[in-house]
């Protein structure tokens, strides 16, 4: 059984592993993407288990906003090597961003869109960091043949209504 505080207690340390350090190979992060993708045949498992997994590490009673929050998910994934986040265009609640290099993409050929697991994090920790609900969009991915992969966020209808009614 995985403990409540698994996720949150990730990100604690500053270093987790004395000899090896705590980058874990490529091979191994596609591995374990692409062979989820294949059994589960869904992108939905995927983007939901990523939204999960930053939900559950990041959710705090602090809140910043959307713009700071792209800042600390452009740190995250260039520490931790999951790609080198370019902003788009940036509003209140929506915005796009860019990925170079993806972990999960960078010189596939799968011809469609393969960032769900990435996408899902971006969504699940915009919410846990701004407690806006937000939808999460890969438009172009670079295993469909594209430069780069690039997301769109949007406020969810849901918290949109929630705006309107001032409870946010
Ligand atoms: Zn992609």
């Amino acid at each position: 059984m995985i403990r409540e505080d698994f996720f949150s207690e990730l990100w604690k340390r500053e270093r987790i592993r004395e000899h090896l350090g705590d980058l874990v190979g490529l091979r191994f992060h596609r591995g374990l993407v692409f062979s989820l993708k294949k059994i589960s045949r869904t992108a939905p498992f995927l983007y939901n288990a990523g939204r999960e997994f930053a939900l559950a590490s990041f959710k705090s009673e602090e809140r910043i906003s959307l713009q700071e929050a792209i800042r600390e998910i452009k740190e995250i994934f260039e520490k931790e090597k999951v790609g080198i986040v370019e902003i788009i265009e940036m509003g209140n609640e929506n915005c796009k961003i860019a990925v170079r290099e993806s972990a999960t993409a960078h010189g596939v050929r799968a011809g469609e869109r393969v960032c769900h697991f990435i996408a899902g994090f971006v969504a699940g920790y915009v919410e846990a960091r701004t407690g806006l609900e937000v939808d999460v969009r890969e438009t172009r991915c670079a295993a469909e043949g594209n430069e780069r992969c690039e997301f769109e966020i949007f406020g969810s209808e849901a918290s949109f209504a929630k705006f309107l009614a001032g409870e946010l």
